[in-house]
């Protein structure tokens, strides 16, 4: 076969049935960023790929880069498939939404560390015992204020992204990308010290002491990244619960 061969780490996004055996994959790799692959005869019943090409696998594998779009897996090993994760509802409902933030955010072929190991250590949360807490809204936000900032679209929170003033910050404006000040408040929604803070605390922490908020902080933090993205990165995400 011509071409070349790719060695990678990956999670695998989201798997698409395809054909009459086969399965096309979105990855997010440790070393290519997003990857899409296709897994030829892996519904097969005796398939060498066994039940690992699902959502939230981790794997290592190896990829032949041909001359299409997308690459062949040639081998897989599991390097975790988070078997609790996928006994619990609200976890798989988390890992669900987390990949497809992913999906949705990092569509480059640049590798992203800070985002692929942020997207591990969430999954590997998701699958301990005492779950319930990574499974909750805190830890979500958390986990998409983390992406936005290893994506380059963190929301300034330091100072009025309008006028640099660093007092009086009562509102956010996902156009400015930030907090705002009460003199620039124009196009801003209220932004309360609690949700602020809750920000701060959130990127400035790891993500398995993610701060508590109430449920309305919650919900400015929730349209805060939300109108960041959609207006710097021109992504849209799925509700965060
Ligand atoms: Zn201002």
């Amino acid at each position: 076969m011509a071409g070349t061969t790719l060695k990678t780490e990956a999670v695998v996004l989201r798997s698409i049935r395809y054909g009459e055996a086969d399965r096309i994959l979105h990855l997010y790799s440790a070393s290519k960023g997003r990857i899409g692959a296709i897994a030829k005869g892996a519904r097969r019943p005796k398939s060498r790929f066994g039940g690992r090409l699902e959502p939230f696998f981790r794997l290592n594998l190896v990829l032949h880069e041909g001359r299409g779009e997308l690459l062949t897996v040639t081998s897989v090993a599991t390097v975790d498939g988070y078997p609790r994760l996928r006994a619990s509802g609200p976890a798989l409902n988390a890992a669900a939404r987390a990949c497809d933030a992913v999906l949705r955010l990092l569509d480059s072929t640049e590798p992203n560390p800070p985002a692929y190991n942020l997207l591990c250590r969430y999954l590997a949360m998701l699958d301990e015992p005492t779950a319930p807490r990574a499974s909750g809204l805190e830890t979500a936000l958390a986990f998409r204020l983390k992406l936005a900032l290893a994506s380059g679209f963190a929301p300034e929170l330091a100072a009025c992204t309008s006028c640099g003033e660093a007092d009086h910050l009562t509102g956010f404006s996902g156009a400015a990308g930030g907090v705002v000040c009460a003199g620039c408040e124009a196009g801003s929604f209220p932004l309360s010290e609690e949700a602020h803070g809750f920000m701060v605390a959130a990127i400035g922490s790891p993500l398995a002491a993610a701060p508590s908020a109430d449920a309305q902080a919650l919900r400015q933090v929730e349209r805060a990244v939300g109108e960041t993205l959609e207006h710097h990165a021109h992504v849209q995400l799925r509700s965060a619960a």
